[in-house]
């Protein structure tokens, strides 16, 4: 860790996101002598290549802007390089490696041949026109496109990048190369998406918790959740809360959070979706909208009482004071939506207290997973139903809660998610570096 931080300075998600799998895989690699003699745990923490370029864009009032815009290509050793883009202010070289660096793992824990990569820019799409974000991305994929490939890295959407953005983006993919082909995915279904793509972060958050409370002889009905974020991972992931009978309390956005007392219904999960995803507008609309819907300004969902907590907006949203207030309130399930959301010392209080933690990498892992689907539908020309989609994402979200319930088994019989989720995904990535010698 102590070369980690040096060779990383500055970079504090990075490294947080380095110690929280080294922490829970050191004890298990202890014994392998094969991978220290072959320094993985160096080399998996180095990415394999980062490339930043400058992004030159002109606003509706003829003002020439200027971005940085990053791919980080972390490692590749089992498939092409997968994962998403993120629009947003906040983005920085470390937030795209620590990001890059989850993904790998996450990649792996889902079955399917992926490697680990991110990439954005720290852009703003709130509040810009559509020729703005149209002129963007254009500039931006007009340096991307020499760095990616449907065999080389296969870039998506993340924060601030949704079905509009990549649009625009394999457009002008398509025009600079003269190719269609599968380089991007969360594409629409007109140009070759699939289906269940824009569902299945928050679907497959849901069928990891339906496992784990199957394991706990525990079921989904009738429980309460609070959900943080409204993006993509957010509202479908109350979407198919609302299809198991659980009821959600909370939504919320980076303004504020809404609260339903009584539970989201149906209708009005079906207008906020129209509000999110169509007309892009705040959460507190909502509010002004539905008499049962009230807005808490400033406010997180974190001291609603609920059996079960959902932090699916970004990185480091719960922190110790968020955790105590959950631990206080009993909640026993924290399913991470979103990557990395819980701080160091929320994540020790959260396990300290037998919170049963549902860890990023696997739980959402959903949404790449069906992307690796919509890599094999361009692949062979085909769009597959769907039932079938689903059923897959299924299967692969149980797969995964097996494999992370399998590695997580202490000595007493305890589950520990989180370290089962780090040493598979770990075991697969390191075992291929092992087979391809030194490099
Ligand atoms: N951004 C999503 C993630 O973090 C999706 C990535 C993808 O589909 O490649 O997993």
């Amino acid at each position: 860790m102590q070369s980690v931080k040096d060779r990383n300075p500055n970079q504090p998600e990075f490294v947080q996101a380095v110690q929280e799998v080294a922490e829970d895989i050191y004890g298990w690699v202890e014994d392998r002598d094969d991978y220290h003699e072959a320094q993985i745990l160096q080399r998996i923490t180095e990415p394999d290549r980062i490339t930043s370029f400058r992004v030159v864009w002109e606003d509706d009032d003829n003002d020439i802007r200027v971005q940085r815009g990053w791919r980080v290509q972390n490692n590749n050793a089992i498939g092409p390089y997968k994962g998403g883009l993120r629009f947003s202010p906040g983005v920085n070289e470390s937030v795209l490696k620590f990001l890059a660096f989850e993904q790998t793992f996450k990649n792996s824990l889902t079955g399917l041949p992926m490697g680990g990569g991110k990439g954005g820019s720290d852009f703003d799409p709130h509040g810009k026109s559509d020729a703005e974000v149209m002129r963007f991305c254009q500039s931006f994929m007009t340096e991307l496109y020499r760095h990616i490939g449907p065999q080389v890295d296969v870039p998506a959407g993340d924060i601030g990048v949704g079905p509009r953005e990549i649009g625009y983006l394999f457009g002008q993919y398509k025009r600079i190369t003269g190719r269609w082909e599968g380089v991007l995915t969360g594409k629409e279904l007109s140009y070759g998406g699939s289906q269940m793509r824009p569902e299945a972060t928050g679907f497959g958050a849901v069928y990891f918790l339906r496992e784990m409370m199957k394991a706990e002889d525990e079921e989904l009905e009738g429980k309460t959740a609070i959900i943080s974020g409204s993006g993509n991972v957010a509202l479908y992931a109350a979407q198919k809360l609302l299809d198991c009978d659980a009821k959600v309390l909370t939504l919320s956005d980076s303004d504020g959070t809404i609260e339903i007392k009584d539970g989201l219904n149906r209708d009005q999960l079906e207008w906020i979706q129209e509000l999110k995803f169509e007309r892009r507008g705040r959460i507190s609309e909502a509010a002004d909208e539905f008499d049962g819907i009230e807005y808490h300004d400033g406010k997180t969902p974190w001291s609603v009482e609920a059996d079960v907590a959902m932090p699916c907006a970004t990185q480091n949203e719960i922190d110790k004071d968020a955790a105590k207030e959950l631990c206080g309130n009993d909640v026993r399930f924290v399913v991470e939506g979103a990557t990395m959301p819980t701080t160091a010392d929320a994540m020790e209080l959260l396990r300290g207290e037998g919170v049963v933690l549902a860890p990023a990498k696997a739980a959402n892992a959903g949404g790449v997973a069906v992307s690796g689907l919509e890599m094999s539908q361009n692949a062979e020309r085909m769009s597959w139903e769907r039932e079938r989609l689903d059923s897959l994402l299924t299967d692969i979200m149980a797969d995964i809660h097996h494999k992370c319930r399998t590695a997580g088994k202490g000595d007493d019989g305890s589950i520990d998610y989180r370290r089962g989720a780090n040493i598979a995904g770990f075991e697969k990535v390191a075992d291929a570096m092992l087979a391809y010698g030194v490099l």
